[in-house]
C-alpha cells in the first residue's frame, strides 16, 4: 500500500512537472511567436504568400538576367558591347550584395536598388539598368582633371614599375596619390600574400603628358574614346593603370575576362575605395584617386 501510494504520488507529481514544461514551452512560443509578428508589419500567414509570389517572379527575372549577361548588346565609346558579365563584380559591389547575378536573390536586391532609383523594380539587369549603373560609377570618378604641376608629382623608383625599365619622366605619380598607392599595394600585398617579385599591382602607366599622350593616340589611332582619352585623367598623375593579369591594357572582352577574375582585381574592387581609389569600369586596370 504505502509503495503504491508513493508511486502515485511521483506519478502525480512527474504529470503536473510534465504539464508545466509543456505549458511554458507553449507559451514561451506563443511570446516569440508574437515578437516576430510584431517585428514583422504583416500577419506571418501573408508574409510567407507574398514572399512566395516574390520568389516566383524573381525567378523570371533571374532567367531574364541569365541571358542578358552574356547577349545584352550594347553601346560604349562608340563601340558595340555584348553582355554585362564582365561587371559582375561592380555591380555586386554597388548593389551591395554577394548573391549569384543570375539568382533570385540578386534579382531581388536589383528590384530594390531599382526602387530606390525610381526605375522599374522588375529585378532585370537590361539595358536601362545598365546604363544607370554606367552613369553611378562614371560620376564617382575623378572630376578635375587639370594637369598636374610639375611640383606635384613625384617621380616614384623602377620596382613600382611593371616595366622596371621604364624612363624616370615615365614614372611620375602625383605626390598623394602615390603615397595613397604604396599604402594600398601594402596592405594587398599581404592580403594576397604576394611575393615581392609579383607583378600583380605593379604600375602599368602613371602620369603622362599631354605630348605623350598625343603620341600614343598617333601610334594606335583606331583606341576610340573609350581607348586613349584626349582629356585623359593621366594628365592629373592620380590616375594609375595597375596590372591586373592577362595583357596589361587590352580592352578585347577576352582579355577583360581574365582580369576581373585574377585575386589582384578582386581586392582592388573589395579594398580600393578604402585608399581613395575608384574603378573605371571599362578598364579592370586603370584606377583614379579621388581624395
Ligand atoms: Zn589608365
Amino acid at each position: 500500500m504505502k509503495i503504491r501510494f508513493h508511486v502515485v504520488v511521483i506519478l502525480c507529481v512527474l504529470a503536473i512537472a510534465a504539464a508545466a514544461v509543456a505549458f511554458a514551452a507553449r507559451s514561451s512560443r506563443g511570446q516569440s511567436r508574437r515578437a516576430n509578428s510584431k517585428t514583422s508589419a504583416k500577419p506571418a500567414v501573408r508574409v510567407t504568400d507574398s514572399s512566395s509570389t516574390k520568389a516566383s517572379a524573381f525567378t523570371a527575372a533571374a532567367g531574364q538576367n541569365a541571358v542578358l549577361r552574356n547577349d545584352l548588346t550594347w553601346t560604349f565609346g562608340g563601340k558595340p558591347q555584348r553582355g554585362w558579365y564582365l561587371y559582375d563584380l561592380l555591380i555586386s559591389k554597388t548593389l551591395n550584395t554577394d548573391h549569384d547575378p543570375v539568382s533570385n536573390n540578386f534579382a531581388e536586391e536589383l528590384a530594390g536598388w531599382q526602387k530606390k532609383r525610381r526605375l522599374s523594380a522588375d529585378g532585370v539587369l537590361d539595358q536601362d539598368v545598365l546604363m544607370a549603373l554606367v552613369s553611378q560609377w562614371q560620376s564617382a570618378r575623378l572630376k578635375n582633371r587639370a594637369p598636374a604641376q610639375p611640383d606635384q608629382l613625384v617621380t616614384a623608383p623602377p620596382s613600382d614599375f611593371y616595366d622596371p625599365g621604364r624612363a624616370a619622366e615615365l614614372r611620375q605619380v602625383e605626390r598623394n596619390a602615390y603615397e595613397a598607392y604604396k599604402e594600398m599595394i601594402a596592405a594587398a600585398a599581404a592580403d594576397l600574400k604576394l611575393a615581392p617579385t609579383s607583378k600583380y599591382l605593379k604600375i602599368v602607366s602613371s602620369y603622362r603628358s599631354r605630348e605623350y599622350q598625343d603620341q600614343l593616340r598617333k601610334n594606335s589611332p583606331n583606341s576610340g574614346s573609350a581607348g586613349l582619352a584626349v582629356n585623359s585623367p593621366h594628365f592629373t598623375g592620380r590616375a594609375l593603370d595597375v596590372y591586373v593579369g592577362g595583357s596589361p591594357v587590352d580592352t578585347n572582352d577576352s582579355n577583360r575576362a581574365i582580369q576581373v577574375n585574377t585575386p589582384a582585381y578582386k581586392w582592388l574592387v573589395r579594398h580600393a575605395e578604402r585608399f581613395g581609389f575608384r574603378p573605371y569600369f571599362y578598364e579592370p586596370w586603370h584606377w583614379e584617386y579621388v581624395k
